[in-house]
């Protein structure tokens, strides 16, 4: 079956076409600046030879139809298109970002899922109208096509109420559904999955911690192949330090702004999301830069990477007490898969609880699954790219296939 998968952001659409017999990837593209002067598009083609078809369109995009409409005359095309014709499709899967306490796992699409989506948009007010836009594109250009809604939140749905509730009057979860929720589900249970496969251990055995290190961060403890504790809560803001978000900060700060220095709630909301993280504490928020600047000698390049990898420390020591066992911990995303110096750090001083890493190993690169723990280590580690998108397109198979 070949599968179209959509992530639907508030500006931009990413999307893949995979042919899941061999789960490999026929088309890969962004729709960036929908709604501004000018958009753009990209669409990278792999047409079965060994050379990608680069595609860039410069072009004003007021909206997701139109986006979505250019990106499908791109892919099906009689002549050139790596499929000949729309029909060829045979389901979407579609990233939603907020499945509240509604989905538990991946759904097929019909009006009671959107009305539940759209129930759902308080707890993500940015992200899931979004991603009901790509929905309802997706429906009007491929009537007919099974749609399948693919959650962040819905492996987290297993966390039980003493690690989901926040302390907090309880009539706030009654009545508003305030709790923790989590994010970065898919690549959490993508990576975890994986790692089973690598253990060769029955998947509902195993007990891992997974460290997602990407622009966002998070990190999830799992005990017999569910989540029973995740860093990110009620929104993606809690938890480690990532890019441009704070993670934990002591809640009395709110006040503590407001009061002294005359800020609004969105003021305050805005600086959390997007100009704190490491771009708060040192100006910059790609890792990379802040390697660069860190070898120039930049102080507050080192303190903000010594902030970030000594939360690491303290979360993984949280989940080690969380799940008493632990099989592995496996390291994912852009920071995860790439940054060797940070997961060293992050790791660093675990000896005593079983976590040897072999530096070697640790630097070397490679495009797959990579072991960086030294034989003698109980505690495996891993590094295993996440790939959201083909977990979206695995799960929308199985959601379509199973009987
Ligand atoms: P993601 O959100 O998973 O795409 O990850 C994005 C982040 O990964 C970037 O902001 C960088 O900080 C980080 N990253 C990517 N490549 C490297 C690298 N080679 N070394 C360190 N960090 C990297």
């Amino acid at each position: 079956m070949k599968i179209l998968v959509i992530n639907s952001g508030s500006s931009s659409i990413k999307y893949q076409l995979l042919d899941m017999e061999d789960e490999s990837v026929l088309v890969s593209g962004l729709v960036e600046r929908i709604g501004e002067e000018k958009g753009d598009l990209t669409n990278k083609a792999f047409p079965g030879t060994d050379r990608e078809v680069v595609t860039e369109i410069v072009h004003p995009i007021p909206d997701h139809s139109t986006g979505m409409r250019l990106a499908i005359e791109l892919i099906v095309d009689p002549d050139k298109g790596v499929i000949k014709d729309k029909g060829e499709i045979g389901a979407v899967g579609h990233r939603v970002v907020h499945g509240g306490e509604d989905f538990h796992e991946p759904i097929a699409i019909t009006d009671e899922v959107i009305a539940a989506i759209k129930a759902n948009v308080p707890l993500a007010p940015l992200h899931n109208p979004a991603n009901l836009d790509g929905i309802r594109v997706a429906m009007e250009l491929f009537p007919g096509v099974p749609q399948v809604a693919v959650f962040d939140t819905a492996f987290h749905q297993t966390i039980p109420p003493h690690a989901y509730m926040y302390a907090l009057p309880y009539e706030l979860y009654e009545k508003d559904r305030v709790r923790r929720y989590g994010f970065h589900g898919t690549s959490h249970k993508f990576v975890a999955g994986e790692c089973a496969r690598l253990l060769e251990k029955p998947f509902g055995q195993c007990n891992l911690i997974t460290v997602h290190l990407g622009n966002g961060c998070s990190m999830t403890a799992i005990k017999n192949g569910r989540s029973v504790d995740t860093s990110l809560g009620m929104t993606p803001l809690e938890g480690l330090v990532m890019g441009t978000r704070s993670g934990d900060v002591d809640p009395a700060i709110h006040a503590f702004l407001a009061r002294n220095k005359g800020m609004d709630i969105d003021a305050i909301d805005a600086m959390l999301n997007k100009d704190s993280g490491l771009k708060g504490l040192c100006g910059m928020n790609d890792m990379r830069d802040i390697h660069a600047a860190i070898e120039q000698g930049d102080e507050k390049a080192s303190l903000a990477f010594n902030v970030q990898t000594y939360r690491n420390r303290k979360y993984i020591g949280a989940y080690m007490a969380v799940l008493g066992r632990v099989d592995a911990i496996v390291f994912t995303a852009g920071i995860g898969e790439n940054d060797t110096v940070g997961r060293l750090e992050s790791t660093r001083g675990l000896e005593s609880f079983g976590v040897k890493i072999d530096e070697v190993a640790n630097a070397r690169r490679a495009a797959g699954p990579l072991k960086i723990s030294t034989d003698d280590s109980t505690v495996v580690v891993w590094v295993i790219p996440t790939n959201e998108e083909l977990a979206i397109g695995r799960e929308t198979e199985h959601i379509l296939t199973r009987k």
